[in-house]
């Protein structure tokens, strides 16, 4: 899967984070104001710039970013430790990430978010006899819980977790209050920035005794984050805290773009 976001993508929402005003960071990066804007939207350019200039202009690590425009991806994880964990993705129009975890002995299940539609996560409940009890959002943007109603059809009983202000209050995430899915313990953390109502949901216990997990929504992806032009400065501090603070092998399941981890994001994310 590729990154989420090329080069220019990443210093467009880092020059809009920062409000640097665009003739100079053109100017900085010995462009044309129309050169920097074609090469935020392509991530590409048939001639030297100074974008080393330019990403520190704009708050990102200058050496970081350099490695991702010359093709740094995390390295692929092997999601087969998980083994009970699966990564569904849906498209409409772009790609979403959705993800399902359970319990191997009682088949206990969560869901987190629905992506576009839920038949992927309805095959998969069969094929491996799950009962699915929590629907757990990260954020309550259209991509991430457009089939919801579909999978709260399914699933009547189905509990929803969510820090979205227009939930019912039984639905609201307790931080730090761990939710038991059999043995897995799940813990809620908030990560406002990108969606005001931003959670990442900490998944520890795992059979396998793999490291634990972190669904974190669009606080970060790998190499970048989700946009944030209201609350920058929130948004950072909270990825900084909430989920590159966490032991360096968790896994980072994001909503957009590749699987990583903690020790890939801290070493190659140019926001951090
Ligand atoms: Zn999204």
């Amino acid at each position: 899967m590729p990154l989420e976001d090329h080069i220019g993508d990443i210093c467009r929402k880092a020059r809009l984070q920062t409000k640097m005003d665009l003739v100079q960071c053109a100017e900085v990066a010995g462009l044309a104001v129309e050169e920097l804007q074609a090469w935020e939207t392509e991530g590409l350019i048939d001639r030297e710039f100074n974008m080393l200039a330019l990403a520190e202009l704009v708050g990102l690590d200058a050496g970081k970013a350099v490695k991702v425009a010359d093709g740094w991806g995390p390295a692929e994880v092997d999601l087969s430790r998980w083994a009970e964990l699966r990564l569904i993705t849906t498209a409409e129009g772009f790609e979403v990430n959705s993800f399902v975890a359970w319990d191997p002995v009682t088949r206990q299940a969560t869901v987190f978010d629905t992506g576009w539609y839920a038949d992927d996560i309805f095959a998969l409940v069969e094929l491996e006899d799950l009962k699915v009890e929590h629907l757990m959002i990260t954020h309550m943007h259209g991509d991430h819980v457009a089939a919801m109603g579909d999978v709260r059809k399914r699933w009547p009983d189905i509990r929803l977790h969510t820090n979205n202000e227009g939930a019912p209050e039984k639905s609201r995430v307790q931080e730090g209050g761990v939710i038991e899915v059999g043995t897995l313990k799940i813990t809620p953390r908030l990560t406002p920035g990108h969606a005001a109502d931003g959670v990442t949901y900490v998944v520890e216990g795992w059979a396998s005794a793999a490291p634990a997990v972190a669904v974190v929504g669009d606080a970060v992806f790998a190499g970048s984050m989700g946009k944030d032009f209201k609350t920058p400065a929130l948004a950072q501090e909270k990825v900084r805290t909430e989920i590159l603070a966490m032991p360096e092998d968790t896994l980072i399941c994001p909503g957009h773009g590749p699987l990583t981890t903690v020790g890939e994001e801290r070493a190659h994310n140019p926001f951090f």
